[in-house]
């Protein structure tokens, strides 16, 4: 009795919670029944009309007051789980990211609050406009992004998800700041894309920090590892300084840890030059078969310490009388930075066998510069993860081969800025692959722009001329 007093109170008061709902309910059905019973009994016999009055006072208050319980609850209960997030305005108002939504016209039928902190353009200025007009996206080097990579188009183009890490956007005021833009296709039929773009200013501000004291700490540390390594290289000398054989022993080991320290930091420096976007890229017609030639045969000296054979493929088979030069327009140092550390890494991981250095082409239009071995080879696993910073392969057999993890990480920068790729294949315990792709030109192309070099560097020349006579 006093559970259900209480329960009526609660009907009465509007306090009921939630995890008494069924009983609330099975209380007004009790209820109901008993005021049924009690009408037909005072129908029989009869009571003051008063009474009458009460009892259907009572009943309607209790399924009025179930009623609103029903309405307030129900949906908190069974729609929570998926809340209708596009209807919800003040939930995408509240984002820190700017969002719109687009019709399949591409004019904006939303717009939040911080797209309008971001672009500076006001809601009510932005909505029935083509997206275009306000998201002003336009390369790193500040030309107009082309249609082809504006994620927006692609994804109304493959109705699906498409992202730009990192994109100009020419705000209402024309300051230019760098944004990541996602867009999406919302999935029912309205056709409808809703793009989310953030501002990555601070990011790319802490990020450059970074940069900055990793590539000076990186360069002020080169001089004194270089003079520690050259005084233990003079206390090595048997000329120079008379030192017992443990002495010795660990001196030794004190260079070797200094050599790779250095090695260590002149890789960070050469990271952070390609990730601050530094690197000076100086583009010059290259020949591959005589250049990576040429890099093979510096690698001869160092193969003779072990037993390894280092092959060129091209002049090896005499492809070289049979086919056309492959020629690339790129950048001599880098490219040479990218294949030594890959026949480095090649000797350095074959204890025996052979290390071959090919160049292809594929579709007349790439060359395909690969570094195969007979090593130690790469578990499946590790394969995706090698061009990763600070990434090494982690087993009985590298443990013993020192190493940075960097090496690989910078060939990948490397060969992004040369807009070309690299990648790996290997079968552990049998050997390694290592490919690079970059973009090929024919001898016409090639011509065309050594006449064009030529006659700059005459102009340069004739200028400097010039000036040394005035
Ligand atoms: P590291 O200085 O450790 O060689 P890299 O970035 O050059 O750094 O290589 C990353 C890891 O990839 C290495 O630690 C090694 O485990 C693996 N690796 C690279 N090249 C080869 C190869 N030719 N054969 C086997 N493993 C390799």
């Amino acid at each position: 009795m006093i559970f259900k007093i209480h329960l009526i109170y609660e009907i009465f008061s509007m306090k009921t919670s939630t995890n008494q709902y069924s009983q609330l309910l099975l209380c007004l059905l009790l209820l109901s029944a008993v005021i049924c019973l009690g009408w037909y009994i005072l129908s029989i016999k009869a009571i003051p009309w008063q009474i009458l009055v009460a009892q259907s006072l009572i009943a309607t208050t209790l399924i009025v007051r179930a009623w609103l319980f029903l309405r307030a609850e129900y949906p908190k209960h069974h729609h929570s789980a998926q809340p209708d997030f596009l209807s919800s305005n003040s939930l995408l108002n509240s984002l820190s990211d700017g969002v719109l939504v687009i019709d399949k016209n591409g004019k904006i039928k939303f717009f939040n609050q911080q797209a309008f902190l971001i672009t500076g353009y006001k809601p009510d200025e932005a909505l029935d406009i083509h997206y275009s007009s306000v998201l002003r996206f336009f390369t790193k080097d500040n030309s107009p992004l082309p249609t082809a990579e504006d994620p927006v188009v692609i994804s109304q183009q493959t109705y699906d998800v498409s992202r730009l890490d990192m994109i100009n956007l020419r705000t209402y005021s024309d300051k230019v700041i760098p944004v990541a833009v996602q867009a999406a296709p919302i999935k029912d039929d309205s056709n409808e894309i809703l793009i989310a773009f953030r501002d990555i200013s601070r990011e790319l501000d802490r990020e450059r920090e970074q940069l900055e004291f990793i590539s000076t700490a990186s360069h002020e540390m080169r001089t004194p590892i270089a003079t520690i390594n050259g005084y233990l290289g003079l206390a090595l000398n048997p000329k120079i300084s008379q030192i017992d054989a443990k002495a010795r022993d660990y001196i030794i080991k004190a260079q070797s840890a200094v050599e790779h320290l250095g090695e260590l930091f002149k890789n960070l420096l050469s990271i952070s030059k390609a990730e601050d976007k530094s690197i000076t890229i100086n583009n010059q017609v290259i020949d591959l078969i005589d250049f990576i030639g040429k890099i093979c045969d510096d690698f001869q000296p160092q193969i003779a310490s072990k037993d390894i054979k280092l092959v060129f493929a091209p002049l090896a088979n005499r492809t070289r009388v049979l086919n056309p030069a492959i020629l690339i327009y790129t950048d001599k140092d880098l490219l040479r930075e990218v294949i030594s550390n890959l026949i480095e890494n090649a000797i350095k991981y074959t204890n025996q066998g052979t290390v071959t250095v090919n160049i292809t082409t594929k579709d007349n239009n790439m060359a395909q510069i690969s570094v195969s071995d007979t090593g130690i080879g790469i578990p499946p696993e590790d394969i995706p993860h090698l061009f990763q910073k600070f990434y090494r392969v982690d087993n009985s057999q590298t443990r013993e081969i020192g190493g940075t993890g960097l090496g690989l990480y910078l060939c990948r920068k490397i060969i992004e800025q040369l807009h070309g790729r690299i990648w790996a294949e290997s079968k552990l315990g049998k050997g390694s692959t290592f490919f690079v792709e970059l973009s090929r030109i024919d001898q016409f192309k090639a011509t065309k722009i050594k006449a064009h070099e030529q006659r700059q560097q005459a102009a340069t020349q004739s200028a400097s001329v010039d000036a040394a006579n005035s």
